[in-house]
């Protein structure tokens, strides 16, 4: 039903998309993380623009190659975490599911890069039993978190077969489902997939993009579909060098969500994967566009700035904090009072 997707060096090479003295070094690169571009993503490629928000996300560069010391193949802890085969059960309500570890598009700052771009990892079927047994028999699970890999290129009739078996799961209330597919491959978003993803229970679709750019009549047209069938979205964001780290690109990303009915859930803060380190800024940097965002702009686009801390002890807000203990002028009572900045800078006692 899809054109054709980039998969190989030659077919970015024949592309125009790299260079062909790059090829024998991207060989490497490419041993280690596979590479997809859906027609939808190549097609919003401009190619006379080095700085390309889309190729830079998608096409493999020789930058990979340089691994920091402080980089991981598990930037997140993942694998400690990893109760039966394609079941992370990090958090006591919820767990992540993940059905495979194939993606439409692999994103060159994956913090999964390690896993995905591997079939041989999807579940067979007595893999499967063995997480949906290991998710029934937890009574604590209250929202199961689909993800992987994207599960949203599975056909709809499979899909729907994995979302019936949670909605028969009594503890299970919540379903969301991780995914890029309403925008980088927009087509798969069908009345089929429309009508799989309804179920008793509720189905959350948190969509990753990255870039105002992404958002294409067809990238519109696919969450218009979700939200008018009823299905709530939320947007997660990588916070990215050169990519989206201005105030302008990261504030119009924000106004694209809220315009199609997205609420700006997560900017992530970029993880410690191997061979990242050209995409991520500082944290002090994230925290100043945060301070940008605040009060400039609808309160309806502020994400929460989050850092997943390394070695799997969870996602946590990563600030700016705008309140401050202020105990220089403790009161008679010896009571701390409060020191609060408001969004211009300006910096406000409470008692
Ligand atoms: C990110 C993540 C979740 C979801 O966290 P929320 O803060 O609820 O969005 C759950 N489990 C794992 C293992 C995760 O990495
Ligand atoms: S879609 Fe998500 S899981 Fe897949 S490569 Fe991109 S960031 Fe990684």
């Amino acid at each position: 039903m899809n054109k054709k997707s980039i998969r190989t060096l030659s077919s970015l090479t024949q592309n125009d998309l790299v260079k062909k003295s790059d090829l024998s070094t991207l060989q490497k690169v490419v041993e280690n993380f596979s590479i997809s571009i859906t027609d939808q993503m190549h097609q919003l490629i401009d190619k006379s623009d080095p700085d390309d928000p889309i190729a830079k996300q998608f096409v493999p560069h020789i930058k990979e190659l340089n691994i920091s010391p402080i980089e991981h193949t598990d930037p997140i802890g993942d694998d400690i975490h990893t109760t039966v085969k394609g079941v992370i059960h990090r958090y006591p309500d919820r767990c992540l599911f993940v059905p495979l570890h194939v993606c439409p598009v692999y994103c060159r700052f994956c913090f999964r890069k390690e896993k995905v771009g591997t079939p041989s990892e999807t579940l067979t079927s007595e893999e499967l039993e063995n997480a949906f047994t290991y998710i029934n028999d937890h009574q604590e699970i209250w929202e199961v978190i689909m993800t992987g890999g994207d599960p949203l290129i599975l056909k709809p009739t499979l899909l729907k077969k994995f979302i019936d078996r949670l909605n028969a799961i009594d503890h299970v209330e919540v379903i969301r489902i991780h995914t890029r597919v309403p925008i980088v491959e927009s087509v798969r978003i069908n009345a089929e997939m429309v009508t799989a993803l309804k179920c008793d229970k509720p189905v959350y679709v948190l969509l990753h993009a990255n870039h105002p750019k992404e958002f294409t009549k067809d990238a519109i047209k696919a969450c218009a579909a979700l939200v008018d069938a009823g299905i709530p979205m939320l947007s997660q964001t990588t916070l990215l060098k050169n990519l989206n780290d201005d105030i302008e690109t990261l504030s119009a990303l924000m106004r694209c969500f809220i315009k199609n009915r997205i609420k700006p859930y997560y900017l992530h803060h970029g993880d410690l994967a191997k061979g990242t380190e050209h995409f991520r800024t500082s944290i002090a940097e994230g925290q100043r566009l945060m301070k940008q965002l605040r009060g400039r702009f609808s309160g309806m686009c502020q994400p929460t700035y989050v850092l997943d801390i390394p070695g799997g002890h969870g996602k946590v807000p990563i600030g700016p904090s705008y309140i401050q203990m202020d105990n220089r002028d403790a009161d008679i009572h010896n009571e701390a009072h409060y020191c609060v900045e408001d969004y211009r800078g300006g910096t406000h006692h409470y008692p």
